[in-house]
């Protein structure tokens, strides 16, 4: 999510200001400011598998014999703490990190990563993005390329499997969807699944229309995961709460009708700011968190080949 990302770099640049113009604060205070505040927390899912909670995506980690394999990697500020709170649950190296897609709250401790050792893997269109400096409309702002040490090592443009800790774990790329780079990950034998940003549970969700998403493709993803999960099928959302099958359908069919309503509203000629005014989805609303009812009309309307600017 990019406003995080905005958000997150104005709350440093708060701080820094706040220590500069006030001389007069107590050694106390000046001490609590330095402490660096716990904000990476673990939750056992499973036998070795866990979630990593905090600002930015979950976390995805399995542990055993063969090491540490790791589902995204929140924002880099954050390295040593996703690091510390790994090390506290095994004495195992982080052998591979796998990134669901390239946004900065997915990726940004990928080269804290490879110092410690770990092989970044993600689909072949995370690393160009990385590369990449392009227009994100939807924001109005230029998406910088990463530093090169930040960038995928192995990638692939399908699917691959893992054999690793004895699961058979499944990477599995599903086309334009949140990204034009997203993976999904299912381990088979734990009957888990990490959808990355493919799913926001509990919110309107973010599509980077820009970076080549749809809502069509977001939609097409979590079908794929209904179809192949069950009842006791544990469900990690890019954004929000554990999730299970049922969550997982209510989502999609909220995403259909949003979908729907939409391409209706166009086919009948109105435009993005006559349905914004309608408030077409005001029956959404109480889904407005980091996307706003305003801002799923503009990812529906994108998605369906609307343009906001020409
Ligand atoms: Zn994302």
């Amino acid at each position: 999510m990019l406003r995080n990302l905005l958000l997150a770099s104005g709350a440093v640049s708060i701080i820094a200001c706040s220590n500069s113009t006030t001389p007069d604060a107590t050694a106390a205070e000046q001490s609590e400011t330095a402490e660096v505040r716990k904000e990476i927390f673990s939750e056992k899912l499973g036998e070795g598998l866990y979630l990593l909670t905090g600002p930015g995506g979950n976390i995805g980690v399995s542990i055993g014999d063969d090491g540490v394999f790791v589902i995204d990697d929140k924002f880099d500020r954050f390295a040593d703490q996703i690091i510390g709170e790994i090390a506290s649950l095994t004495d195992q190296p982080i052998r591979y990190v796998i990134n669901t897609h390239y946004h900065g709250d997915h990726t940004g401790a990928n080269a804290e990563m490879k110092q410690v050792g770990a092989t970044i893997v993600a689909h072949d269109n995370v690393r160009s993005r990385m590369g990449m400096t392009f227009e994100n409309l939807q924001w109005g702002r230029t998406i910088e390329a990463t530093d090169p040490s930040k960038w995928p090592t192995l990638t692939f443009s399908d699917k691959m499997t893992f054999h690793f800790n004895g699961q058979t774990v499944k990477a599995v790329h599903v086309p334009s969807a949140h990204t034009d780079g997203d993976t999904i990950i299912h381990f088979k034998e734990a009957n888990l699944v990490h959808m990355g940003d493919n799913y926001f549970n509990g919110m309107f969700p973010y599509v980077d229309v820009d970076g080549g998403g749809t809502l069509q493709g977001m939609i097409a993803a979590q079908s794929k995961v209904i179809e192949h999960s069950d009842e006791n099928t544990q469900i990690i959302p890019g954004h929000g709460p554990m999730a299970n099958r049922e969550d997982l359908i209510q989502s999609r069919d909220i995403l259909q009708t949003i979908h729907d309503r939409i391409k209706s509203e166009m086919a009948a000629g109105s435009s993005l700011d006559q349905m914004k005014t309608k408030k077409v989805l005001s029956d959404y609303n109480h889904l407005s968190g980091f996307i706003d009812e305003d801002g799923m009309v503009t990812i529906a309307f994108r998605s369906l080949g609307g343009k906001i600017k020409e």
